[in-house]
């Protein structure tokens, strides 16, 4: 609430799968919501159920090109804006890298010209992939990195890095009012089955009892977070009133080896699935964990939900979308081999 009126928020990536859940937090404490997405990745049926709903609305555009002008219109004054718009999966970013780069300089900058115009607080949805194949472990978000600029992930580890900078400067600048969240690994209902992420591959290939794709010798580790962990802390960063914070680590510290997460699953499915070796990708990052210190201070944030409880219900969605089998596609797995080996 503003002023006793409810808030009206932009969320662009609002029928993604972090974007979808966003939108339902934000409805449920009163707000005005409108969607913005390209469907280049999100789906009409993570809002579905929210077709009905009169605070709600969705518009189908691309962050890359200008806003809609009835988004621009002058009788229209946004509170917030939420730029969650970008493919986030290795397979998909890398699908269109060009567009993913774009994506997160234009469409970035998009969004924060009109948070300037509106006067609206701006919040920048970042990635731990900022940090690259971390040499400093866990990642603090005082740790600048160590990203190959030329290989396949460059598109969006620096695509991010640059939107980062950019919403740097508009603060810098006294531009507009701006927070910055570093998202790592999250998971939970509404990922898409051809998502192509580790957590979701591996429980359709389990209730599928298709093989088990672990690239690599599977001790690469990730940290990872259930998604209403995650949107609770995107909610309290952009409630923050103190001064800017700077980035905002926002991730779940319990980490473990993509080994040990497949052999977790396949307990968790009871499936007989088997697991075979892939290759690595290219500049896949060994280690991944966070540092939340930060958002434990100044947000009072730290997740609540533990891997099993969280892997339960997201288990448990993908079981009841695999009912309808052509809601079922198959996991895809990275580009290995020619395409891959030219990258790099
Ligand atoms: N991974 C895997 N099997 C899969 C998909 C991913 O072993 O079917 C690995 C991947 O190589 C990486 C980790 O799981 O080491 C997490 O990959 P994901 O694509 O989920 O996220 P990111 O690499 O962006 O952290």
């Amino acid at each position: 609430m503003k002023n006793g009126k409810s808030k009206l928020v932009l969320v662009a990536g609002g029928a993604g799968f972090l974007g979808s859940h966003l939108c339902d937090a934000l409805l449920s404490e009163g707000a005005h919501v409108v969607a913005l997405d390209n469907f280049q990745t999100g789906r009409k049926q993570n809002l579905r159920h929210l077709e009905r709903e009169p605070r709600f609305d969705l518009v189908d555009s691309d962050i890359i090109k200008p806003l809609p002008a009835r988004l621009r219109s002058k009788k229209v004054k946004f509170d917030e804006i939420f730029n969650l718009a970008c493919a986030a999966s290795p397979p998909h970013y890398q699908a269109d890298p060009e567009h993913t780069m774009l994506t997160s300089v234009v469409g970035t900058h998009n969004l924060l010209t009109f948070a300037e115009a509106t006067g609206a607080r701006f919040f920048l949805a970042s990635t731990s992939e900022i940090y690259g194949d971390p040499e400093v472990h866990p990642q603090k978000e005082s740790y600048w990195g160590n990203v190959n600029p030329t290989g396949p992930r460059a598109c969006y580890d620096e695509g991010k890095r640059a939107a980062e900078t950019l919403t740097f400067d508009f603060d810098r600048a006294g531009r507009a009012d701006v927070r910055v969240a570093r998202i790592f690994n999250t998971y939970g209902p509404r990922m898409r089955a051809d998502d192509g992420r580790v957590v979701s591959n591996v429980i359709c290939q389990a209730l599928a009892g298709d093989d088990i794709t672990v690239y690599g010798d599977g001790s690469q580790t990730r940290s990872f977070c259930y998604v209403s962990d995650l949107v609770d802390g995107f909610m309290r960063l952009m409630a923050y009133e103190g001064a800017f914070p700077g980035a905002v680590n926002l991730g779940n510290p319990n980490e473990l080896t993509v080994g040990d997460l497949a052999q977790k699953v396949l307990a968790m499915t009871g499936s007989a699935s088997r697991v075979v070796s892939r290759p690595l990708p290219v500049d896949d990052p060994r280690r991944r964990r966070p540092d939340i210190t930060l958002a434990k201070q100044i947000l009072g944030w730290s997740p609540r939900t533990s891997l099993d409880v969280g892997l339960r219900a997201t288990i448990a969605w993908f079981s009841d979308e695999r009912s309808d089998a052509s809601k079922a596609p198959r996991a895809p797995t990275m580009l290995h081999g020619a395409v891959a080996a030219r990258q790099s």
